[in-house]
Parts: C-alpha cells; structure tokens; sequence
C-alpha cells in the first residue's frame, strides 16, 4: 500500500465520528421537537378550551336574559305578543340560532330559526313531530324544574331568616362588617336562586339539529330553561340552540395557530365523552386510535407510538367547568354546598376539546432537516477529503522523487539532483540530500584521485599508468604515431637511504620527480610503479627522440644538486631501458621488454640509457 492510500485510510476514522455526531444531531433535534410539539398539543388544547368554556359562559348570561324576555309576564298575554317577543329575542341575541317554546308537557308551541344575518331574518319553523327532547331529556328537565320548586320555599324562607340577621346587623351598625358583606352575598344568591329555575345544558344531537332544519349540519349546545308565569306557575320550557359557527370558528382558529406553526397533520376535535363521540370534523383521530391513549382523555400532552402522534386534552363545560359557568349566573357560590349542586351538574354531558398532532406533519419536517445536514456532511467531507488528498499528494510526491532520486543514487549515480520545491521539511531533505550525494561525490572523485596517485610524488601510480596507456594507444593508433615507453630506474638508492635515512630518501624522490616534470611536455606521461622505479610514456615519440630525450633527463639529473634539510647534498642518476610499442603487443609485455633494457643498462654500469 503506497503513502497516499495510507493517508486517505487514516482518513476514516476522522470521518465516522463526524457521522456519528450528525446522526446524534438529529435525534436531538428529532426529542427537542417532539417535547416542543407535545407542548404545543397541551397549550393548544387548554387555550382552546378556555375560549370555548367562555364562549359558553357568555352565552349562559345571554341565555337568562332571553328567557326573561320572553317571560315578561306582565306584558304577554297574547300568543301573538309571545310570538313578537321570541322573535325579538332571538333577533337581537348574538349567539343563539334557534329557539324553541314548548309547553308544560315539552309540547313544541313555537319554533323559530335565524338565517345567517340573524338580525333581518327570523323565521318560524313548523316543527313536524312537536316533541322537541325525547322523553329521557326532558324527565331531567321536568325533575330540575321540579325540584327547585320544592326548594323555594325553603330558600324563601332561609333568604327570610337572612333578612332578619341583616337588619338586625344594621341596628347593631355592623354593615361595614366582614359578616355583613358575606350575608348580603348569601342573599343576593338566594334571590337569583330563586328569581329564576336553573339553566339546563346539554349538546343537542343532530336529530333535533336536523328538525330545526339548522344551517349548519352540526350538533350544538342547548340551553333550556323553564318559563314560570306571573304567579309562579310553570308555563313551558324555552329552548335555545347556540350557534354552531361560533364553535367551528374557534376550532378552525385553533387548526390555523397549529398550521402557523407549522404542524399539518393535526386534528381540533370536540368530543363528548359520556359517551364518546365527536362532535367536530377529525382527519387523523378516530375512536380507535383515542383508545391507545388509555381509559381516560390525557390532560398533560401524551405520546401513542400506535396512534403515531401526541394528545391533549382539556375539559368544556364538564362538571367543574359547568360549575364555576353556573356560579356565574346562579351566584351559589358563597350559598350552596357543592355536594348540592353536584346532583345537578351531574346530569350533564361531559365534553373534551381533543389537539391530536400526527407523527407525520412534524416527522417529515425533521427527516428533512436530517437531508440537509447529511448533503452538508457529504459537501464537508468531499472537500475535507480533497484537501487531505491534496495535501498528502504534496507531501508524497516529493517523497516520491526523494526515492527516485535515491534510487538513482544506488545505481551508482551520484550526479542525481533532487528537486527543492519549498522550504519545509521536505524541501530541506531534499536540499540535505543534494548535499549528501554532493559530498559522496567529492568523496568518490577523491577515492579515485587516491586511487590513480601516487602518495609520495603526486604522479599516476601503475594503475592509473596501465588506464592511460590504453588510451593513449587508442589515440596513437587513430593518428598512426607511435609511442615510447622508457623504464626508468634509480641507481644505488639504497645507499642514499642508508647514508641520509628514509625520510631523506623520500624528499630525494619527490625532488627527482619535480626535476623530471620541469623537463617534460605536459602530453607526456610520468609515473611512478614502484619504490624508485618510474615509467615515462611519451607519445607521439619514436625510438631515437625517446632515446634523445632520456639521455637530456639524464644529463640534466646528473648536473642537479638534490639538498638535503641537513645541508647534505646528494647526486643522482637513473638507468633506463626504452622501447618503442610494437603493433600486437600489451602493455605489460611492452613493461617487460623495458625493464629488459633497463636491466642491460644496470649491467652496463649504470647511468645510462638502453633503447
Ligand atoms: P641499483 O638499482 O642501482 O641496482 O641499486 P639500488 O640500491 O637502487 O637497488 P634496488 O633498486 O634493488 O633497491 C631499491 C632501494 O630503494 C631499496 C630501498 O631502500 C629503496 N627504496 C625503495 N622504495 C623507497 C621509498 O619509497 N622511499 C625510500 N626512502 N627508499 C626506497
Ligand atoms: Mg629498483
Ligand atoms: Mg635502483
């Protein structure tokens, strides 16, 4: 595996957690939106709740002073009056959109329905069957009715005794009282208690919706409520029925905050819950999927994993709520136990505003959200990868050149230059390495300079001499020249050792040779083959000149004086054997047959040239 797949490897380990951290991103977003949105479900629920108990709660008080009204004793005596007043009623009422007038027995007298501009149309409506509640509703009324007869004139009477505490209070000038006020409470409670029976509301199913012949296809709240005549006896019952599009309008309202907060898939129900059944439109929600929720309706926001949403829900007009609305109008609060009204409050439906938001309207948002951090990732990554893989390939690829060059190195090429292209660490191993191969170069030139020299005198040694002649015929035999080649022997050097020591000896040599080089051309070829042994190789020479030449060296040495560092002075002279080379002959053989002649010259008493 070459470096930059090494690199681009270690590069995954970088990459998984940055994946990690994404996909852990996500799900924290994904819980972060879910608290948010069941949240939103519970809020949703009890502000639409709130605005829906007081939509009722305004009504109630609209409601008692429609039925008073229409129950204005003293001036109704007519069916035609009663008719004008009802019409009236409903006419001017902001949120009723039918009213019924039945008779003691629930008998329908009088129906009448408002268009949608309630103001300009009124209409009566003939009622086909004229029982307007089916007998189970209306024995509630009847027994409500009945029983706040039955208290009157207990209450009459407690409202008496309240009376007499208070003027007697009075005398005592104890009407700034605490206990005063409270009394003047109670009574004022008492006599709206019994001013007026209490209101009985219920939601009105679709077959008395359907008999009216209602605008709209829904059910609605009812309040009914008794009419007492003049003397106190039961006359009938007024009925109203609530505008429906007050509710719808509300719910609608709700679905629209949930939309502007971008959750779709989300159901506002009205729902009554003894027993349970919607009273509104629902698109996700249905009795199944409510039943996954448990027994009861969730208050705080709860989670189905098999109803894929949140749910939340917030009681209208049930009992407490009933209540508190019934304390609005009946003033019991300070009077009555609660057990008491409880009876009555009882007998109500219960209904629950529903906010279900489906899994898939918020779900979709965060899958999307998860898109778009992995086409970032995927973005981030690509460059983070192009970057490391640019980076690695500028580190490798000197590298790569580095080797190259070392290669190159081994081969045997010191020459190899590598390329600096910064100033980094790597440009200075390469600049390290251009002066490394530098110095071996120096070193290897140095190595065959030592090789080819001579150490003492500093000319060629035999090698050098043997690598030189080859050429040097080569040359000659291009040029059809001959070359001389004279053996060239000091005479009785041992004595000069012996007389003046070694080192003397050594100096005297290196003298010779600089005697020597001063008379040669630099064409010719000096060297020095063993101790006091030397060869000349003169090219371009025949044998006479050669034989000429040496004889010159040789009376020259004979006249220079070698001083020594003692002041001695030594003389020297050389015996030489010279040849020409000959056509088919080596270079050795050739040594050989001038050391020949050197040996006749040493036999010939020294001093002399052979050829
Ligand atoms: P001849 O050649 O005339 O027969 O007598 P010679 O004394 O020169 O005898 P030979 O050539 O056999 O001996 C060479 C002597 O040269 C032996 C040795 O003492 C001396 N010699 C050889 N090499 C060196 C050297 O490098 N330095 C010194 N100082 N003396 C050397
Ligand atoms: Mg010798
Ligand atoms: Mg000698």
């Amino acid at each position: 595996m070459n470096l930059l797949t090494k690199i681009l490897l270690w590069m995954f380990p970088v990459a998984l957690p940055v994946m990690g951290f994404t996909w852990s991103y996500y799900q924290a977003q994904l819980d972060a939106t879910a608290e948010q949105v069941g949240n939103i479900s519970s809020l949703v629920s009890a502000s639409g709740a709130q605005r829906l108990n007081d939509l009722l709660s305004l009504r109630i008080s609209e409601f008692v002073l429609l039925g008073e009204s229409i129950n204005n004793c003293g001036a109704i005596d007519s069916a035609s009056d009663f008719m004008l007043s009802a019409r009236n009623a409903l006419q001017r009422s902001q949120g009723f959109s039918a009213l019924v007038i039945a008779d003691k027995t629930g008998k329908v007298d009088l129906s009448l329905v408002a268009g949608v501009t309630r103001s300009q149309t009124v209409l009566p409506r003939v009622l086909e069957n004229s029982w307007l509640f089916n007998a189970g509703h209306f024995n509630h009324i009847e027994a409500l009715f009945k029983r706040w007869q039955d208290d009157l004139s207990g209450l009459q009477q407690q409202k008496n005794e309240l009376f007499m505490q208070a003027l007697s209070m009075e005398r005592k000038g104890e009407v700034d009282s605490a206990n005063y006020y409270k009394l003047q409470n109670r009574i004022f409670s008492l006599t709206s208690r019994i001013a007026r029976p209490p209101v009985y509301i219920d939601y009105a199913g679709g077959r008395e919706a359907m008999l009216m012949g209602l605008l709209f296809e829904r059910d609605t709240f009812l309040f009914t409520q008794p009419l007492i005549s003049c003397n106190g006896h039961l006359k009938g019952y007024v009925t109203a029925f609530l505008d429906r599009t007050q509710i719808d309008d509300i719910l609608n309202d709700l679905h629209k905050s949930l939309a502007d907060r971008g959750i779709k898939a989300a159901d506002v129900v009205l729902v009554s819950t003894k027993p349970l059944r919607f009273e509104s439109d629902y698109r996700y929600l249905n009795v199944a999927t409510l039943q996954n929720f448990g027994q009861r309706l969730p208050q705080a926001s709860m989670y189905s994993q098999q109803s894929d949403g949140f749910l939340a829900s917030a009681p209208v007009a049930d009992n407490q709520v009933l209540n508190k609305l019934m304390e609005k109008v009946s003033a019991t609060a300070q009077n009555v136990s609660a057990a008491e009204y409880q009876d009555y409050i009882n007998q109500f439906s219960s209904f629950s505003l529903l906010v279900f938001i489906a899994d898939s309207g918020w779900r979709e948002a965060g899958k999307q959200l998860l898109l778009e951090a992995s086409v970032w990732l995927i973005v981030s990554m690509f460059l983070l990868f192009s970057l490391i893989y640019m980076l690695a390939k500028s580190i490798v690829a000197p590298v790569v050149r580095l080797k190259q060059s070392v290669d190159k190195v081994e081969a045997g090429d010191l020459s190899v230059q590598a390329r600096v292209s910064s100033s980094d660490e790597i440009g200075q191993l390469a600049s390290a390495f251009n002066r490394m191969t530098h110095t071996l170069q120096r070193s290897e030139e140095e190595l065959i300079r030592l090789a080819r020299e001579d150490a003492l005198t500093g000319l060629m040694n035999r090698r050098a001499l043997i690598e030189e002649a080859i050429k040097e015929r080569h040359r000659a035999q291009r040029l059809t020249t001959t070359i001389a080649i004279a053996m060239i022997d000091l005479d009785r050097f041992k004595d000069v050792n012996d007389r003046h020591g070694h080192a003397a000896g050594d100096w005297v040599l290196k003298e010779f040779t600089r005697i020597m080089l001063g008379m040669l051309r630099k064409t010719d070829l000096f060297s020095r083959i063993g101790g006091e042994e030397f060869v000349l190789l003169l090219p371009d020479t025949d044998l006479s000149t050669a034989h000429r030449l040496l004889e010159t060296l040789l009376s020259s040495l004979r006249q220079s004086r070698i001083e020594l560092e003692d002041g001695a002075v030594v003389h020297l002279t050389f015996s030489a054997g010279v040849v020409i080379w000959s056509e088919n002959c080596g270079f050795d053989e050739m040594l050989h047959w001038a050391d020949d002649k050197l040996y006749q010259a040493k036999l010939g008493g020294r001093n002399k040239v052979v050829s």
